[in-house]
């Protein structure tokens, strides 16, 4: 992205931000971060040190979905630079005003959950009641119902919140428990630190000390050999003292590229599955992420919006964060146009319908006034030659199958199809008309 694109974007979050912080915390961590130059179509951010990045990311990921762009995975695009011989520790005037980033040392063990990622803002439906009951049975009663339980399904639909949920809830509940929230690459990260440092009994001791372990995103243990081996100790350690153990991951335990061992071991318990939540628990939910940020949608917008946005939960709530901003920044209403000009980029198109022989029979035939059984018959007369070999023309074209497996559906050879497809290519060279009738063909059967 542009210096200076990047620079409106970048002055227009500022000036989002400002009203919800403290002076002291804007000037501290906010304004010492400058925009660069990028060559990606990502934002490039200068920070004075990681701190700074951390403070950013941890406090304003969402809303800066509203104001850079956002990838694919609904994370914000932004790289990063820190300036070489930057200092390392934190600045002292930031140690003044604003709360102290925590130390990145003693923080190491230390429960790290999301605060919103809650069992009462998980909205409920069909693809996830199972799951979120399941979880809910975990919290309530850990080691006393399903151990492990292993938690499945596709990006953005919430396997993180329910872990993190569970997590919130025992720490209300049940206060003694100890727990330990970890992403899977989190706990390589310690391995390798404490091989580095010499504390790997010590991490051992802690890990198997716990009396609840959560695992996020397993999958990334594929392909980590030694890693895995260490992981499973700890996960066998954990189950033999009865110690519960959640598992999330993007496919169900029997697709991992891991171990039998550890495979066999995650299916022991239960294993849930959540989906793709159905069009009224899209609408839930997004009315439900619009409240906690003071938005109200109506509610044939909200229907909208989900019927456009269908496979993740993640980018449904991307496209409010956006519409959040546009509504405060422009002071605009939230009516149909808006939603379309600022979402359409988000929008899921249906893929298109396959294209059929009998669909382009039908269309050819149309064009052509002839009868579409007349396609697939012998009778030579010319109009009736012409279409047909059009229609095999756009089989060929549209269709990625064989010649032989076309030539089947019309009842003929693949030579056949092979001649009428030179013949209309010669043709339409010749005859603009011809080549009109076939392109509005064309449109017809794709749209
Ligand atoms: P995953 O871990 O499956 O990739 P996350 O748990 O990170 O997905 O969810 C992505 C975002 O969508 C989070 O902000 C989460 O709060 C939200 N989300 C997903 N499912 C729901 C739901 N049923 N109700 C409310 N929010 C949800
Ligand atoms: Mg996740």
């Amino acid at each position: 992205m542009v210096e200076t694109e990047a620079n409106k974007k970048w002055e227009q979050f500022l000036g989002y931000v400002q009203k919800r912080c403290s002076k002291a915390a804007f000037e501290n961590w906010l304004v010492p971060i400058q925009v660069r130059d990028s060559v990606k179509e990502s934002i490039c951010l200068e920070v004075p040190n990681i701190f700074v990045k951390a403070y950013l990311l941890d406090n304003y990921k969402e809303d800066l979905c509203s104001f850079v762009p956002v990838g694919n995975d609904g994370e914000p695009l932004i790289e990063f630079i820190i300036p070489k011989g930057a200092p390392k520790r934190t600045p002292t005037v930031i140690k003044k005003h604003a709360p102290p980033p925590p130390s990145l040392e003693s923080s190491k063990y230390t429960l790290k959950l999301n605060s919103f990622y809650k069992f009462d803002t998980f909205i409920e439906g069909p693809s996830n009641q199972f799951v979120k009951s399941a979880a809910m049975g975990i919290a309530n009663r850990p080691s006393r119902s399903y151990n492990p339980l292993f938690v499945h399904g596709g990006v953005g639909l919430g396997k993180t919140h329910l872990l993190h949920a569970i997590g919130h809830h025992i720490k209300e509940h049940h206060k003694k428990l100890k727990v330990q929230c970890i992403t899977t690459e989190g706990f390589i990260n310690d391995l390798v630190d404490s091989l580095r440092n010499k504390s790997v009994d010590q991490m051992k001791r802690f890990y198997r000390s716990l009396d609840l372990l959560l695992v996020d995103d397993i999958q990334f243990l594929q392909n980590r050999l030694n890693f895995e081996e260490e992981f499973c100790n700890t996960f066998e350690s954990l189950i033999n003292q009865n110690k519960q153990i959640v598992i999330t991951s993007d496919k169900p335990p029997g697709s991992l590229k891991l171990s039998e061992r550890i495979v066999a071991r995650m299916e022991w318990g239960l294993v849930a599955h959540v989906g793709i939540p159905d069009l009224e628990t899209r609408v839930a939910i997004l009315q439900h992420k619009a409240e906690q940020r003071g938005l109200h949608i109506p509610h044939s917008i909200a229907f909208y919006i989900a019927e456009n946005i269908f496979s993740n939960v993640r980018q449904l709530e991307g496209a409010i964060n956006r519409l959040t901003a546009h509504c405060r920044l422009l002071s605009q209403e939230i009516t149909e146009d808006l939603v379309e000009s600022t979402l359409s980029e988000l929008f899921q198109r249906i893929p298109k319908q396959k294209v059929s022989v009998e669909n382009i029979l039908k269309t050819v035939g149309t064009l052509f006034q002839v009868k579409a059984s007349d396609l697939k018959g012998t009778s030579r007369t010319k109009e009736i030659a012409i279409a047909r070999q059009v229609a095999m023309y756009l089989a060929k074209e549209m269709i990625n199958e064989s010649l032989m497996m076309i030539g089947a559906s019309f009842g003929k050879t693949h030579s056949t199809i092979l001649h009428a497809c030179k013949t209309v290519e010669n043709k339409i060279k010749k005859d603009e008309s011809l080549r009109r009738k076939i392109a509005l063909a064309r449109r017809q059967i794709e749209a």
